[in-house]
């Protein structure tokens, strides 16, 4: 991408019941909205398969109007995904070990999926479900966002094909993930996949694997790590996925949680009403939702 496209902060957003998108200026607190300018794609998911449309909006673009932000309803960046967000479950050995000993270390990537309908915004509120779970959790994530199509992309081409960093809370009910088996139902409730709240261009973080990740609750600090301690990389896991699956642009690849769920603390730190989730990924931003 070109030089004025650096800390380009790209974002989806509702403006008077209308979705929309563009880009977040945090200093003056704005949304740049790109997708009413002329020829301009639909949605973000649309724009990123056409990278040169993106590539040639910066903040110095003169038609693009501004809002205040508090203005605007927040959406996930990639609001409805084209198919369900993929995560790779136990990617950092510290979180393995304290689910389920050393035994639990993988060997291969383990890709479990959350349904579209998870997926939810920046300061949106993570339904409680107290009828239905006594262990709602939270994973602080990287997640990666596929800007072109591809299979059986080789790692050395991985990073090719991906467009940008988000940051991603994989909320979990225990309970159910274990008594069901395939982690599926435990991963899909409405409203468990915040993500946010936009999506950085891979080309303004130096390094993916060196990236401090921190998740607190109300303000603790619940899990301290840095993306290098990753057991699969983001390219061996571009790799594996695309070996016979097509991934497309605005895929989401959740890349694993540290160690510090609730579920893991004694006495368990699982979610109550009203407890506030922070996610932060060095370079990327900070997710925060509440549990209501
Ligand atoms: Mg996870």
């Amino acid at each position: 991408m070109e030089k004025g496209d650096e800390n380009m902060k790209w974002m989806s957003f509702k403006q008077d019941g209308k979705e929309k998108y563009g880009f977040y200026e945090e200093e003056k607190q704005e949304v740049g909205i790109v997708s009413d300018m002329e020829g301009a794609p639909a949605t973000l998911a649309a724009a990123i398969e056409e990278q040169e449309f993106l590539a040639s909006i910066s903040r110095d673009t003169k038609s693009v109007p501004y809002i205040k932000e508090t203005s605007i309803e927040w959406l996930a960046p990639i609001p409805r995904p084209l198919k369900n967000v993929m995560c790779v479950g136990k990617n950092y050995r510290d979180h393995a070990i304290e689910m389920g000993g050393e035994v639990s270390v993988p060997e291969h990537p383990m890709i479990f999926t959350k349904a579209p309908t998870t997926v939810s915004a920046h300061k949106a509120s993570i339904p409680a479900y107290e009828s239905l779970t006594d262990s709602l959790d939270y994973e602080g994530e990287l997640a990666v966002i596929i800007g072109k199509k591809g299979k059986e992309i080789t790692r050395e081409d991985a990073l090719d094909y991906v467009f940008g960093y988000t940051v991603l809370n994989d909320i979990t009910a225990r309970d159910l993930q274990s008594r069901h088996k395939q982690f599926f139902i435990g991963k899909s409730l409405d409203g468990s996949c915040p993500m946010g709240p936009w999506i950085v261009s891979k080309d303004e973080v130096a390094d993916p694997h060196n990236l401090a990740i921190q998740t607190t609750v109300n303000g603790e600090i619940r899990q301290q790590s840095d993306t290098s301690h990753f057991i699969f990389p983001i390219d061996e896991v571009i790799h594996v996925l695309s070996k016979g699956m097509t991934l497309e642009p605005g895929d989401i690849i959740a890349t694993g949680t540290p160690a510090g769920v609730g579920f893991a603390m004694d006495p368990k730190g699982t979610l109550q009403k009203g407890d506030t989730v922070e996610i932060t990924v060095e370079g990327v931003g900070t997710l925060s939702n509440t549990v209501q």
